[in-house]
């Protein structure tokens, strides 16, 4: 179903073997908290695990807060993770995006949308669209409709002409997921490649075949199958992880206490302490990486989220 010229998405290894890559793709915006550093250790089990490389991607086109990358490396080094360098950043990899939506464009599959975020919420669902989903305003306006608006100073989007209104995903841990596909942007509005698009193309370029991330993000990821399919790229297998709550329920956030490394390091914990803390979060009792990967089980991890109560220290925190 391939709709435009597959390009070459499979690194050979020297050999001709072809390894397989899971990674973890922190946004730049402020330090890891431990549900991140949870999400980060669950990437890095399940691509160990099973023979695979292990990238870290830095995820800059939005959002970038001065030194958090830094921070971050450091941080997940501390608790004993490794990587395959190098370690990309998305920020120098504009060309690349550019070139996807070149192929898209040149197979009428992407239009200009000059809609306003407001002009979105206010105007209708499609009629046989999914909910939320992009009304398709700006999808069939004449060349001169168009001009009009570029006249007007609008700064226009790149969206999806997209086909489909879901596709189904398979997910280690939710198994067959249903969901929905409008018409989404692949370039913003201030010239920058849509975090969906980059995701898309940088998996794939990388020979990440494993993605394992937060299940926040798993109402995004039928699109991005049905994107990679339509670029020609292989679907990566996908593994979508418990978030981490606090104790009313809520995503763990800043304002819960102690939530990153160098908060819970400044009360007196240990790096091990903490990664300790993370294995016994998800059912080990292991106190080192290669000790944890040595038991990981993926069919054994909770499937609830992990309440913390990020106020009380590591041996107020004993388990899931
Ligand atoms: N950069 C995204 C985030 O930090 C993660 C993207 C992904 O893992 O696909 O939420």
């Amino acid at each position: 179903m391939s709709a435009v010229q597959p390009h070459s998405a499979h690194r050979s290894t020297g050999g001709g073997a072809t390894v397989g890559k899971g990674r973890f793709a922190p946004s730049p915006s402020g330090d890891l908290h431990v549900g991140n550093l949870r999400t980060a250790l669950l990437a890095w089990l399940f691509a160990r695990s099973t023979g695979r490389g292990f990238l870290l991607r830095i995820e800059d086109l939005d959002r970038v807060r001065p030194g958090a990358a830094q921070r971050q490396l450091a941080d997940l080094a501390a608790i004993g993770l490794e990587w395959d360098p190098p370690v990309v950043e998305q920020s120098t990899r504009l060309a690349l995006y550019e070139a996807a939506i070149e192929r898209l464009t040149a197979a009428g599959l992407t239009y200009e949308c000059f809609c306003t975020r407001r002009e979105i919420q206010q105007a209708a669902t499609a009629p046989h669209g999914p909910m939320g989903a992009y009304p398709g305003t700006c999808r069939d306006l004449t060349a001169a409709e168009r001009a009009e608006r570029r006249a007007a100073g609008r700064p226009a989007a790149l969206r999806l002409r997209s086909a489909v209104t879901d596709f189904t995903i398979t997910d280690e841990l939710h198994g067959e997921y249903r969901g929905a596909v409008d018409d989404l942007v692949l370039r913003r509005g201030d010239g920058m490649p849509a975090y969906n698009l980059a995701v898309v193309v940088d998996d794939a370029d990388q020979g990440v075949d494993q993605v394992v991330r937060g299940d926040d993000l798993l109402p995004s990821t039928p699109r991005q199958a049905y994107l990679a399919t339509l670029l020609g790229l292989p679907v990566p297998h996908y593994a979508h992880v418990p978030l981490v709550l606090n104790t009313e329920g809520q995503r763990l956030a800043k304002r819960d206490g102690a939530v990153t490394l160098g908060d819970r390091l400044a009360l007196g914990e240990t790096p091990e302490q903490v990664f300790g803390l993370l294995a016994r979060s998800l059912g080990y009792q292991a106190n080192t990486p290669p000790e944890l990967l040595a038991e990981f089980r993926p069919a054994d991890l909770p499937r609830a989220p992990w309440r913390l109560d990020p106020a009380r220290l590591v041996a107020s925190n004993p388990g899931p």
